[in-house]
């Protein structure tokens, strides 16, 4: 079952969302919602989530998924790889949760200023692809499976793994 969560005033950021009690570490705090399209079906003023190299979360913005905002410190992400975020740490009751947009992301040429405010902010929230290799081997363990495949594609050097046999 999800945690019980509130829509606040979130300063600069407009709305965002809150713990309206503490929450562990582990849990369900959200999932992410709405219709699945592709990147070309995605309706005008629709939030979207990307959540494949051709699919997207759609949501008309009605839902309380739609309103977390992003941290480059996050409290919550994509443990399981599912579009579902879970508490990555203790948050206490009233902290503001926030996800990092960069594990979803993949769109390139996307790219959001950010001012979360975190020591950890890194100024641009960019496609996962074109974060630093620090920052992606970082955000891996919270990324979407989408993006973790893709980098385990591109790493794997070694010819044992991953490999079909040979049809011979
Ligand atoms: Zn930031």
């Amino acid at each position: 079952m999800s945690e019980p969560l509130i829509v606040g005033d979130a300063g600069s950021k407009g709305r965002g969302v809150f713990a309206a009690q503490a929450i562990s570490a582990g849990s369900l705090v959200a999932k992410i919602g709405g219709r699945l399209c592709h990147t070309a079906d995605i309706p005008d003023g629709y939030d979207a989530v990307q959540v494949g190299d051709d699919d997207w979360l759609c949501s008309d913005g009605t839902r309380i998924d739609d309103l977390i905002n992003h941290s480059c410190d996050a409290n919550v992400g994509f443990l399981t790889g599912e579009p579902e975020l879970y508490a990555i740490r203790n948050i206490a009751a009233g902290e503001e949760i926030c996800w990092d947009y960069s594990t979803s992301i993949n769109e390139t040429g996307w790219r959001m200023e950010c001012e979360c405010g975190s020591h950890k902010c890194r100024s641009a929230v960019l496609p996962f692809s074109e974060l630093s290799p620090v920052d992606q081997e970082r955000l891996l363990p919270i990324t979407l499976r989408y993006l973790r495949d893709s980098v385990i594609t591109l790493t794997s050097k070694s010819p044992t793994s991953r490999t079909k046999p040979a049809a011979c």
